[in-house]
């Protein structure tokens, strides 16, 4: 925590800020480790101040040992008038995209007329982030293990007539019990046509012999998240499947091996789309190749045509090409890697198979 509130504390100048206010809950929770769900960091040069509420003032001071414990309520305005009183903060940084215009103008007001100037920051935490420590791999590597072992049991059960709910309720059940805090999100279960739609929220649809399925799941453990997806058909695929997914299969592999540090993300999202589009699909292509994965599921880097992230050593984050058939159903093949020296270290083990035999 100490490092991560040092490599912060390098930023602000940059910024053009004397001290900066943070609120978006992950932000919080890895500058402090504070895990509560209220409350509001003040971080300057020489100080560190966690100011929440009643409910959590003994586990602030339990989890974020580096960081002076406030103790507001509700608002955090007779915060800010000690810190300007006490410190001389006269710019000082908020989180734009955290803050609600009521947060706002209710800071603004007080500040305006003591000559302390609000300024708008945008990703100053998730730009650290976006690059893990070892401590933050073990964790994300935890949740793909349980996220692995949850595919892998669901799988050896998988009978036909069950209901894309039922297996969605399943994954979730087996998750919990493997030992993982929760799902990282709901459960995306697309059987025969539903596979078409990247997003399918599982319905009661029943599997049936020859049916594509796609499976797309991530459990949360200690805070990190995980993310994978697996396409396979359940009894005989015919050539056209065997087709689409193997040119899915060939855009992941390239895009692992395109993978390195300085790449920018964009490049690597395009030797991927290129691999899809040479097969005639590129049509059927529509979202980005990856997202970064930590405490949020979705955070930076982006993968995308139009994304103007630079890859770096220690950024964990997905690649799942996809090719998606109005009416026919579609494939994605989704892992999870962390970017090493060297190139990609893949985190997912789940193994990829267009066929599950029955
Ligand atoms: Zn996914
Ligand atoms: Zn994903």
């Amino acid at each position: 925590m100490k490092s991560r509130l040092g490599r912060f504390r390098e930023l602000l100048a940059d910024a053009g800020v004397d001290a900066v206010i943070i609120s978006q809950p992950e932000n919080r929770r890895y500058l402090s480790g504070f895990t509560g769900s209220a409350g509001h960091l003040l971080v300057g040069p020489n100080f560190a101040i966690l100011a929440t509420g009643f409910r959590y003032i003994e586990q602030a001071g339990q989890e974020a040992p580096d960081f002076e414990v406030w103790r507001i309520n509700g608002s955090l305005v007779p915060a800010l008038r000690e810190l300007v009183r006490k410190l001389a903060v006269r710019r000082l940084g908020f989180e734009a995209h955290a803050v609600t215009y009521q947060i706002y103008r209710e800071w603004g007001r007080y500040l305006r007329g003591r000559g302390v100037r609000l300024v708008p920051l945008r990703g100053l935490v998730e730009q650290l982030r976006a690059v893990k420590d070892e401590e933050e791999v073990g964790l994300i590597r935890k949740a793909a293990e349980i996220t692995d072992q949850t595919l892998a049991a669901v799988l050896s059960n998988l009978k036909f007539g069950v209901t894309e709910r039922e297996l969605a309720w399943q994954i979730e059940r087996t998750m919990r019990e493997l030992g993982a805090d929760g799902p990282s999100f709901r459960p995306i279960v697309a059987t025969g046509p539903n596979a078409a739609r990247p997003h399918h929220p599982p319905g009661d649809r029943r599997i049936q012999p020859g049916d594509i399925v796609l499976i797309d799941i991530g459990a949360a453990f200690g805070g990190y998240h995980s993310d994978l997806t697996r396409t396979f058909v359940f009894g005989r695929p015919d050539d056209k499947f065997l087709e689409v997914w193997r040119v899915v299969a060939e855009a992941n592999e390239v895009a692992r091996q395109a993978a390195r540090p300085g790449a920018s993300a964009a490049e690597v999202d395009a030797a991927a789309r290129e691999v899809i589009k040479a097969a005639g699909y590129g049509e059927n292509f529509g979202h980005g190749l990856g997202h970064g994965v930590g405490l949020v599921i979705h955070e930076g880097p982006r993968l995308g045509p139009k994304s103007e992230d630079k890859l770096a050593a220690g950024m964990v984050f997905t690649i799942e090409p996809g090719i998606y058939l109005p009416g026919w159903g579609g494939v994605r093949i989704e892992d999870l890697v962390v970017l090493r020296d060297y190139g990609v270290e893949v985190i997912s083990q789940s193994p990829k198979f267009p066929a599950l035999e029955v």
